[in-house]
């Protein structure tokens, strides 16, 4: 069943224009409140998703490692719409690109990840990401100004330290790369874990209730199917790999991403960068699917 998405109010923000030629082509950065209160600041490439309550804001990934001008728009953006401090600020996951730049909120705010997540930043020697103070394993809730948000680890996906952030009042959650909504996941799968990738969607999808999926990078916002939608295209990706090797091809030949693509275009050759991704997640795929044999070679089980 097809879901129709609330109306999004897009705000488009009075934004000092950029300098340099490269910015011409960029689209402009944007406000939207995705919810009462709820809004995602998408710039540059990156969305940054915050909650706005009557003691401060929940904010998440500043995703500035480019240079502090992100995070400072991401900044006066929050200050557009409350004069309240950022208290918190959530990293999604590990990965540089989206964890830079929370320097900005760093006299008010308190920092926090998954538990995962906080040696890889700390290793980062990174001043523009401080590192966070409070870490979880499995779930924990974050109550401010009588808003609660709820943070869940669903296993080993795009990295060891993704997490899910819940705003149930809502029915808004926000997850980043991996739940991406209509586009393969990124190239070869850098940093992830494939097959266990598609037991953390099957964990979201059964565990968390939401309607709306705000994402790190546009479209921005997806629903709950998406969930479910990505989990399918791991499964067949997976899938048609190991028919394709039963049926000879070696791997990452033409002849077996030939194949592959072959079974999978019906179903996602409409999918942003189909063509382009779809030899490199077969790449990933493989090659953690080698990790992962040789790891069990390395520690056979008694
Ligand atoms: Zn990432």
């Amino acid at each position: 069943m097809k879901r129709i998405l609330p109306l999004l109010f897009v705000l488009l923000l009075a934004a000092v224009p950029a300098i340099g030629a490269a910015a011409q082509d960029a689209p402009a950065d944007e406000l939207r409140e995705v919810a009462e209160d709820t809004y995602a600041f998408v710039s540059g490439g990156y969305v940054s998703f915050f909650v706005v309550t009557d003691a401060g804001v929940i904010a998440t990934d500043p995703s500035s490692q480019n240079g502090p001008e992100r995070a400072e728009a991401y900044a006066a953006a929050i200050a557009s719409v409350t004069e309240q401090p950022v208290r918190y600020l959530i990293y999604s996951h590990e990965h540089a690109d989206h964890a830079i730049g929370g320097n900005v909120f760093a006299e008010t705010a308190t920092f926090v990840s998954h538990r995962n997540a906080v040696q890889p930043i700390a290793d980062l020697e990174e001043p523009r990401a401080p590192v966070p103070t409070i870490s979880f394993s499995d779930e924990m809730a974050i109550e401010l100004g009588g808003t609660t948000v709820e943070l869940y680890y669903a296993g080993r996906n795009h990295s060891d330290s993704s997490i899910v952030l819940l705003h149930p009042a809502q029915g808004v959650a926000f997850a980043v790369d991996f739940i991406p909504v209509d586009s393969l996941p990124f190239q070869n799968l850098p940093d992830a874990y494939p097959e266990e990738w598609i037991e953390s969607l099957r964990w979201v999808d059964r565990n968390l209730d939401f309607d709306r999926l705000v994402i790190g990078h546009p479209p921005v916002v997806g629903s709950k199917e998406n969930v479910a939608e990505v989990r399918a295209y791991l499964e067949d990706l997976s899938t048609a790999v190991r028919a394709a090797q039963a049926a000879g091809a070696a791997d990452n030949s033409p002849e077996m991403v030939d194949t592959v693509r072959a079974e999978l275009t019906a179903d996602y050759g409409e999918w942003t960068n189909f063509d382009e991704w779809l030899p490199l997640n077969i790449e990933g795929l493989l090659a953690a699917r080698a990790a992962e044999d040789a790891a069990a070679v390395a520690t056979p089980t008694a």
